[in-house]
């Protein structure tokens, strides 16, 4: 019940909408008086000086509880929950009563088969036939390596995928990067911790394998399911980890296609290649992680072709467990969302249905959002907040007291040449080869993902476009690429807590204008950094001052790395350095943002709170959580490159002298750091 108020709001949000285009308002405009903080949300029993996070979400936290099929709740997830709740209505109208957008014929399509349960547990299995047919025929690894490039070229990653993405050795053309990818679990230290907790969810997984291959009529089920988890697991051992994945460089490994089938003995890629679909004229790639992909040619010639086939066959069958009848809905919803990820019911199927849209035609989701939910006025004057910020960033880096003049001139000329874009892109996917039809909820869904896959394959040989976007406008996020040098902040960002356009603008500094700070910041942290204007690795810093950036890194990481998760668990601060920097300067970039726009002139006190008050409660409120108490979410914790949200604020603003003297901070206060142990690099 609670986000209602907020979906009510979006959903006026529409005609207002487009009275302001008519009226052609928008800008800077004077702003309101309203302080845009909920005195409910805050906790007033805590010192802000001792738990600055506690004092400005407790009030949330104890109010608010999260639907019991998500296991952690947060105001991202509030918000995100809102806006699908919006387009669910929205597809629903559509479906109902059509119009002529060919677009929105393939959303409803979509939509009804995914929520025709009737006919879908009727098909049983049948719309996996022709797969299982392949994986089935298959009796030397070189079939199974084609059955995975199968699989791969619609979406499906068997522990290998291609990422399509612009060469940083020459950023104006595409390269095709064959990389470690998915297992079934979320990340190889569910396979290796050596935790009780980890310990369990490998042994329910390995039932879980079980369940699925005997639902499916597979003889032998328990014993192959042991062997598919050992395979998994000697993956796993093979992979990279996340921290090894991040540093620049590590991964760059050219193949010519000749040098590709030869790259690891059991696996020749330059096969996997053709069978995704790659033209033979393409010769130019790259290998991840030269390692993992020998250790991965060994897996297909050790490990017998039938466990293998069993492996493709569970993989498919949780990959489309949604789409399939009940048994495998439900065997994955026990055992991924209950016991891997905790939640306590079972997700609605319009939430489901929302995601399968999302994942099959964003692009196309994002413009009905944009249409009925997405206001011009918003974006006027968030447009202001971005231009404020990206001065104030220029500002900062001008006057940096560690950079030489060199590294400064260098990390201006990449501020200059960042593609920042708000709201939504000009230019969406093409959706008009992709057939639909409102009774084949497994075949839209592959066709889709093959359409998708193939669009990428199909950017070889094609000039980089910076303009292409590869998040939807009706996601509340937001990415920075280093390839393409570019920033996108979806039209969702632009919404209470981040942004409220009846609030004054400290709290929206604190909110949106951190954000976009933040991702902006992406380009300047430890891996941004070392690639220029256009995505090119290249060093634009002076020795000397890459020196000093790594010592302030280094404190940062030390920092995070005291952060506790759960009792002798802690945050990994190498891990979560590249979010940590961004967090850290965009505060403090946002908030000389704030004071520009004010002409430094000092801000009302509204409801009791200052100006500088007000910015930091602003921030705090986009990171309010519920505390991570369950193992699982304390094992998601531990492997997200992201500090859990009451450490991103704490970190932050304790680093900030402006916090430190808006809430009088004093020495034996918890949240008080000396002057001189306060990090700050942008
Ligand atoms: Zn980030």
């Amino acid at each position: 019940m609670r986000w209602l108020p907020l979906v009510t709001l979006l959903l006026c949000a529409s005609p207002l909408a487009s009275n302001a285009r008519d009226a052609g308002s928008g800008g800077a405009a004077a702003q309101p008086h309203v302080a845009g903080i909920v005195a409910a949300d805050l906790d007033r029993s805590v010192r802000p000086q001792d738990d600055f996070y506690g004092f400005a979400v407790g009030g949330w936290i104890a109010r608010v509880q999260g639907p019991a099929y998500m296991s952690g709740w947060s105001a991202n997830r509030e918000l995100q929950l809102g806006v699908y709740e919006a387009l669910d209505k929205d597809v629903q109208r559509l479906a109902k009563t059509p119009d002529a957008d060919p677009d929105h014929r393939k959303l409803a399509d979509i939509y009804a088969s995914y929520m025709d349960l009737a006919r879908i547990d009727a098909a049983g299995l049948q719309p996996l036939a022709s797969y299982f047919e392949q994986f089935d025929a298959a009796t030397a690894p070189r079939d199974i390596v084609r059955a995975i490039a199968t699989l791969s070229a619609r979406g499906l990653d068997i522990g290998i995928g291609t990422w399509v993405h612009a060469d940083d050795e020459d950023p104006t053309r595409y390269l095709a990067d064959f990389v470690q990818s998915d297992l079934g679990l979320p990340d190889r230290d569910y396979y290796l911790g050596t935790d009780a907790h980890a310990a369990g969810i490998r042994d329910a997984y390995r039932l879980h394998v079980e369940r699925v291959l005997s639902l499916s009529g597979t003889k032998d089920s328990a014993s192959l399911a042991q062997a598919i988890v050992s395979l998994e697991t000697r993956m796993a051992q093979a992979q990279w980890t996340q921290v090894a994945t991040r540093v620049p460089g590590a991964t760059s490994h050219r193949h010519t296609r000749a040098q590709l089938a030869t790259a690891s003995p059991g696996l020749d890629l330059a096969q996997f290649a053709d069978g995704i679909g790659i033209p033979k004229a393409i010769d130019r790639f790259n290998v991840g992680e030269p390692s993992y992909i020998t250790a991965y040619g060994a897996l297909l010639t050790e490990v017998p072709v039938p466990v293998w086939r069993a492996y493709l066959r569970q993989r498919l069958i949780d990959h489309l467990a949604r789409f399939l009848p009940e048994p495998y809905r439900e065997e994955a919803d026990r055992f991924f969302s209950k016991t891997l990820y905790g939640a306590t019911a079972s997700r609605p199927r319009w939430l489901r249905a929302m995601g399968v849209l999302e994942d099959a035609m964003g692009d196309a989701l994002g413009q009905l959002y944009v249409r009925y939910h997405f206001s011009a006025e918003a974006k006027a004057r968030a447009t202001s907040v971005l231009d404020n910020v990206i001065a104030a960033f220029r500002r900062r880096m001008e006057s940096s007291d560690w950079l030489s003049e060199p590294s400064k001139r260098g990390a201006l000329s990449k501020l200059d040449h960042l593609v920042i874009r708000m709201g939504a892109p000009d230019r969406i996917r093409d959706y008009s080869s992709l057939v639909t039809r409102p009774t084949d909820a497994v075949g839209n869904w592959l066709r889709a993902r093959t359409l998708l896959a193939q669009r990428e394959i199909d950017k070889l040989g094609r000039p980089v476009d910076r303009e292409e976007w590869t998040m939807s406008a009706q996601s509340v996020n937001g990415y920075y690429s280093v390839s393409r040098n570019q920033v996108v902040l979806p039209a969702a960002l632009l919404q209470p807590p981040y942004f409220q356009s009846g609030a004054d603008d400290a709290v929206n500094y604190g909110g949106l204008g951190f954000f976009i700070a933040h991702e902006l910041t992406h380009a300047f942290d430890r891996a941004g950094s070392e690639y220029d204007g256009f995505g090119k690795r290249v060093e634009w810093m002076t020795p000397p001052d890459r020196a000093e950036f790594e010592r302030r890194a280094h404190a940062l990481i030390a920092q995070y790395g005291r952060y506790e998760v759960a009792p002798g668990r802690h945050v990994n601060g190498e891990l979560t350095i590249g979010e940590n920097i961004a967090d850290n300067s965009g505060l403090a970039i946002a908030y000389e943002a704030w004071r520009r726009a004010s002409n430094d002139r000092p801000a009302p006190v509204l409801d009791g709170l200052s100006g500088d008050q007000r910015f930091f409660l602003g921030f705090a409120r986009i990171w309010a959580a519920e505390p991570i108490k369950k193992p699982a979410d304390v094992a998601q914790a531990l492997t997200d490159t992201h500090a859990p949200d009451p450490f991103r604020v704490a970190g932050a603003v304790t680093n900030q002298d402006a916090f430190q003297r808006a809430f009088d901070v004093r020495e034996g206060d918890k949240m008080f750091v000396p002057p001189a142990e306060r990090t700050h690099i942008w």
